[in-house]
């Protein structure tokens, strides 16, 4: 492309001068309006954005933790009551709790798990990991060969 003014040949722009719309090099177009700038070169080989998938923390009290913690609790000799106030729940709290009548926060699990050294929520992180994975990017010995094929 050519400058409509001066004749140059240069990446033009849109501009308006003295009322007349004229495509011209960058030179020119300070002499008027720019209307618009040329779009930007694009690059030839953009770089893939790499998503990092960050796995979840996904998290869940086991079924039986109540009754893990009823056994604990009396393998240690302490009441409910005494229990209770070590975790700062009451006790009927640890009552509802140890019979399964009430599903253990994870908050309140931890506690729990610190009091009694017990192990109570379990982590499924590495399942949700390998699921994250995007669809086709392995490629197999079969997709090799048809490529070399083809
Ligand atoms: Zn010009």
């Amino acid at each position: 492309m050519e400058c409509n003014i001066c004749g140059k040949k240069d990446v033009l722009v849109r501009a308006e001068i003295e009322g007349a719309i004229l495509e011209v090099c960058q030179g020119c177009a300070r002499y008027g309006k720019i209307l618009s700038r040329p779009p930007e070169l694009k690059r030839s080989s953009p770089v893939p954005q790499r998503r990092v998938i960050e796995p979840e923390d996904v998290e869940a009290v086991s079924a039986d933790a109540g009754e893990k913690i009823r056994k604990k609790r009396e393998k240690l000799g302490l009441t409910q009551e005494q229990l209770a106030r070590k975790v700062a729940e009451k006790e009927s709290i640890v009552q509802k709790i140890e019979t399964g009548a009430m599903a253990i926060p994870i908050v309140m699990a931890r506690k729990f798990e610190k009091q009694l050294s017990l192990h109570l929520v379990e982590e499924a992180g590495p399942a949700m990991v390998s699921m994250s994975k995007t669809p086709g990017s392995i490629m197999t010995i079969g997709d090799l060969i048809k490529k070399k094929e083809g």
